[in-house]
Parts: structure tokens; C-alpha cells; sequence
């Protein structure tokens, strides 16, 4: 049984509670149009199941969201005629996520649409860099 949450807008959406304009539906995912879209034809993919964020998708589901965001991204992208796309997903409130049941957005790009992804930075020494290196690297150990 998967996870539910009755106060989620996307738990809502696949009940049927909440209509959607759904593009792909599979055992375990499902895509449908962005309300607010960035350009015309973003789609978010989701899995059925409630999992808040990225770190809490159970690793056998990974392979199946893969699959659905490829299916849906070459959908997207011809569908639309675009020239790119962007994959984005957002984990907690602080990265910009509003809705706390995981997404993908797909967002198809054109050549002079004129977006712009966020600004990019450096580090100041090579230290800090190795600190960070060995910090995350010895959580996977
Ligand atoms: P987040 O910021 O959490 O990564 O993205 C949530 C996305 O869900 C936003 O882009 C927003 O426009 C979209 N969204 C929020 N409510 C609804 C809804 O009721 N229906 C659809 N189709 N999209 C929604
Ligand atoms: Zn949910």
C-alpha cells in the first residue's frame, strides 16, 4: 500500500478530488501539466506514492520515475517543437519547494526564451573545497 497524505494537493490530484490535465500514468508514476507553468508544456512527474522529498524515495522507485521522466521528457520536447529541457526538483522550503509530495519538473526550453538558471559562484581557497569534499564524502562511507 502506498503512502498517503489526505492534506497533500498532489495525494488530491491523483484521487481525482482535484482535476489535473495528466499527460502519462504508469503502475507506480504519474505527469500532468504545471498550473503555473515556467514555459508552455511544463510538466511535473511524480510518483503515486507520498514521499515528502528526493531523500525519502524508496531506491526500487527510481528506476520507474527514470523511465517516466524520459518517456515524458521526449514527449514534452516534441510536442512543444523545444530545442532543450530542464530537469528541476526542489527539496524543502528553503530550495523552493511548495508542495511537499516529490515532483520533476520538466520544463521545455527554446533557443531565445530567455531564461536564466541560477547564478553560479566559486570557492575562495582550495581548503574550504577540501573540506567539503571530505565532508560529505566521508556521510557515504
Ligand atoms: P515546487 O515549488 O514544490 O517544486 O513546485 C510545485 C509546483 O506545483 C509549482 O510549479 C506549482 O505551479 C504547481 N502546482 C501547485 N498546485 C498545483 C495544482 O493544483 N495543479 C497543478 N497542475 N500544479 C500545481
Ligand atoms: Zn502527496
Amino acid at each position: 500500500m502506498e503512502p498517503k497524505d489526505s492534506n497533500c494537493i498532489f495525494c488530491k490530484i491523483l484521487a481525482g478530488e482535484i482535476p489535473s490535465a495528466k499527460v502519462y500514468e504508469s503502475d507506480t508514476c504519474v505527469a500532468f501539466l504545471d498550473i503555473a507553468p515556467v514555459n508552455q508544456g511544463h510538466v511535473l512527474v511524480l510518483p503515486k506514492g507520498h514521499y515528502p522529498t528526493l531523500m525519502d524515495i524508496p531506491v526500487e522507485l527510481g528506476g520507474n520515475l527514470m523511465d517516466a521522466l524520459s518517456r515524458v521528457g521526449r514527449a514534452v520536447m516534441e510536442a512543444t517543437g523545444a530545442d532543450g529541457l530542464n530537469l528541476m526538483q526542489n527539496n524543502h522550503e528553503a530550495a523552493g519547494q511548495m508542495v511537499h509530495h516529490v515532483h520533476f519538473h520538466l520544463i521545455p526550453r527554446h533557443s531565445e526564451d530567455g531564461l536564466k538558471l541560477w547564478p553560479q559562484s566559486s570557492y575562495d581557497n582550495p581548503d574550504e573545497m577540501n573540506r567539503l569534499t571530505e565532508a560529505i564524502s566521508g556521510l557515504l562511507k
